[in-house]
């Protein structure tokens, strides 16, 4: 009789397990496929996002200097976790949308662009 038990709950265990390594497993191949997206969608983008363009910025409401997050703990707490742009404050947003509309008033049309060319006027980070 305990004999029967206990193999039911090694049965169960093992199962458990599986479970267990097959939603890792997923999750896994999910974050490559995501980052192999992210990595496809920045080379076809001629474009910095929105928030690096903010953030090439000062802000003029906290007056935080370009490349510096902005001083808004309450905007930090409330922030949507998969976008950063939340986190930085609506005048800097704007300064980032003109940027970024002057660039692209510019520079050739979509079908005249060199694939792989940035065509923005965002200060250069030297790594
Ligand atoms: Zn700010």
């Amino acid at each position: 009789m305990n004999d029967l038990v206990q193999e039911r709950i090694d049965a169960a265990r093992q199962k458990t397990a599986a479970a267990k390594r097959a939603r890792q497993e997923l999750a896994e191949a999910r974050q490559r496929g995501l980052r192999a997206r992210h990595a496809t969608k920045l080379r076809r983008t001629p474009w910095p996002s929105l928030y690096e363009y903010a953030l090439a910025h000062g802000c003029a409401t906290c007056k935080a200097k370009p490349g510096v997050l902005c001083v808004a703990p309450r905007k930090a707490a409330a922030a949507v976790p998969t976008d950063p742009i939340t986190r930085l404050h609506a005048a800097r947003q704007r300064a980032g949308v003109r940027h970024k509309e002057l660039d692209v008033g510019r520079a050739p049309w979509a079908g005249e662009r060199t694939p792989g060319k940035r065509y923005d006027t965002l200060p250069r980070v030297q790594p």
